[in-house]
């Protein structure tokens, strides 16, 4: 898989920031991570939200641009964010690979994670 583009400062990260109340928000389109309310260097110390985020392009990568956002919006209607299919497994590929993106193989404390958004929209 190829290395993923980062972007700062995304507006469309804000938007979806404003959209979920959250503090900070990564979010993929295509093979690119964008950021909004947090630093590339505050997200990649986070192997967790790495994790979560590289499940999100392994899914694009999987279902195509309209494949993928189609899926989601439309899980996104029936389940809510917090259940939208692909946000579960993404939160379970975070759990599981976050060992791959962690800096000597160290995990961070529970309280330095990033919160998943738990909002019911
Ligand atoms: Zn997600």
């Amino acid at each position: 898989m190829a290395v993923p583009r980062i972007i700062e400062n995304s507006p469309w990260a804000k938007l979806a920031r404003l959209k979920l109340k959250a503090g900070s928000v990564a979010m993929v389109l295509g093979r690119s991570i964008h950021l909004s309310g947090v630093t590339r260097e505050q997200f990649l110390s986070d192997p967790h939200w790495v994790a979560h985020e590289m499940e999100h392009i392994r899914q694009f990568e999987e279902y195509g641009r309209f494949g993928f956002l189609w899926r989601y919006l439309v899980g996104w209607a029936r389940h809510g964010y917090y259940h939208i299919p692909f946000e579960v497994a993404a939160r379970e590929a975070g759990e599981r690979d976050a060992l791959l993106y962690a800096a000597n193989g160290v995990l961070p404390p529970p309280e330095l994670r990033h919160p998943t958004p738990k909002v019911k929209l």
